[in-house]
């Protein structure tokens, strides 16, 4: 028997999100081959136990939305108190001169950091392709594999730069063909399909304001062709449909349906000023939405309809969003910032932790495309995310897995990612983290500082 043969026992967990895997879960190689039920021992032979009794345990939790690069511009001063708009013309002259250097410590900050908050699957939208970062999508996915999380890096674009009536400025615009032929040649050399894949591409123009029309119907073309998907923000503010209406003379959802996205392939950051009717077309057609509760609070963007969006059949996963308007990388915290303002809009009663938590691992995994993760049933990847409750805020808690949100998780014990454990003790295994945190935070000062 090899190695990666060998099966080892998650037993007997303190509490489980997933009542059928109440007595822990059995791995083998990358895959969980058994759920056990509670109190049960494991129909397959073990060869290792882990004693998990003191641990809660989830699936690994998904984000759906981040921009690596923006844990560069955390707490920045000229862009703090501003909503969207004025948010991002503070920030977009300062993005602009980043570079590949600064940007692979960023990717390995926020993946590091997202990790250790109990996330084994991470999506970035990166779209900042100035003269010194033509490889962005490469820098990442060699930072991924390296790490040992599973990513679905998404080609982002801009095209409309200021000259032309969009926000961003024309030192990070490029053109329709550069965009795109850099998106193929990134699929074909690094999109994974099937099971168990650990490096999924994506294509994601970054929004209405900031790409063409001609650039969103091209992108379309070009996922459907390839097989991938389709990312992009849409409905995070009013000023974004009122862009709309000026630009296109028509609703966010009406251009997006108009340009060939509304569809099954495509998952939205945000998905916040749909009335609805809009809701309705969204379900039918199956497209995702990433919710961002934090950066929909720091920004003031507006309330995501979750629960009416996944009534309808639009999948709902969460997301930290970028890391200059949220502005950590804390996807266990980001699950109880979900509860907390999803309860302004939805009484208690309708809105639960368990709602939540699906939310993060089996919504989130639709969101993305996946089948494979997102759950802890035999046959799924072996991502799995434990927490202990050994801290004081969690002292005295009676419901473990509610704990989790209401006494607010932020750090998992151990993460296991296809089968490897890549978090122990609380910490990356492998990583210097202190000498990480002051590589980043010096290219954080350089990039200020080039401005
Ligand atoms: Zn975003």
């Amino acid at each position: 028997m090899t190695e990666t043969q060998r099966t080892l026992w998650i037993r007997h967990p303190l509490a489980c999100s997933d009542d059928a895997a109440a007595g822990g879960v059995v791995v083998q190689g990358q895959r969980i081959i058994e759920a056990v039920p509670a109190g049960h021992r494991p129909d397959a032979h073990v060869d290792e136990v882990f004693d998990a009794s003191a641990h809660v345990l989830l699936p690994g939790l998904v984000n759906t939305h981040h921009h690596f690069y923006q844990t560069l511009t955390r707490a920045y001063s000229p862009a703090l108190d501003k909503p969207l708009f004025p948010w991002l013309t503070s920030l977009y002259d300062v993005w602009a001169n980043l570079d590949e250097a600064q940007l692979a410590l960023a990717s390995e900050l926020a993946m590091v950091e997202l990790l250790m908050s109990g996330c084994t699957t991470v999506a970035d939208h990166h779209y900042v392709f100035s003269g010194a970062l033509t490889h962005a999508i490469d820098i990442q996915v060699e930072t991924a594999r390296r790490l040992g999380v599973r990513a679905t890096l998404t080609r982002g674009s801009m095209s409309l730069g200021r000259d032309d009536g969009g926000l961003p400025p024309q030192s990070v615009v490029q053109d329709e063909t550069t965009i795109l032929d850099d998106s193929q040649r990134l699929i074909d050399r690094y999109h994974e399909p099937g099971d168990g894949a650990m490096i999924h591409l994506a294509l994601a123009p970054c929004s209405p304001f900031s790409v063409n029309r001609e650039l969103m119907e091209a992108t379309a073309r070009l996922a459907e062709t390839n097989g991938v998907r389709l990312h992009t923000h849409l409905a995070e503010t009013e000023d974004e449909t009122d862009f709309c209406r000026r630009q296109f003379g028509m609703r966010p959802l009406d251009y997006l349906d108009a340009c060939g996205w509304l569809s099954d392939r495509t998952w939205l950051a945000h998905g916040i000023h749909f009335d609805d009717d809009e809701i309705a077309r969204l379900g039918r057609a199956g497209t995702g939405i990433a919710h961002c509760p934090s950066s929909n609070m720091v920004l003031g963007s507006g309330l995501c309809r979750t629960l009416e969006l996944e009534a309808a059949g639009a999948p709902v996963g969460l997301a930290v969003d970028g890391s200059a308007s949220n502005d950590h990388s804390n996807l266990a915290e980001e699950m109880r910032q979900a509860l907390l303002l999803g309860r302004l809009r939805y009484s208690p009663e309708t809105l639960s932790h368990q709602t939540v938590i699906r939310w993060a691992t089996q919504g989130s995994a639709r969101c993305l495309g996946r089948t494979d993760i997102g759950g802890l049933a035999p046959g799924q990847q072996a991502d799995l995310a434990l927490f202990r409750l050994d801290e004081a805020r969690f002292s005295g808690a009676e419901n473990p897995l509610a704990a989790l949100l209401l006494c607010g998780a932020h750090r998992a014990d151990r993460v296991m990612v296809a089968g490897h454990w890549r978090v122990t003790d609380g910490m990356p295994r492998g990583i210097d983290l202190e000498a990480l945190m002051a590589r980043h935070d010096a290219a954080a000062r350089r990039l200020r500082h080039a401005l």
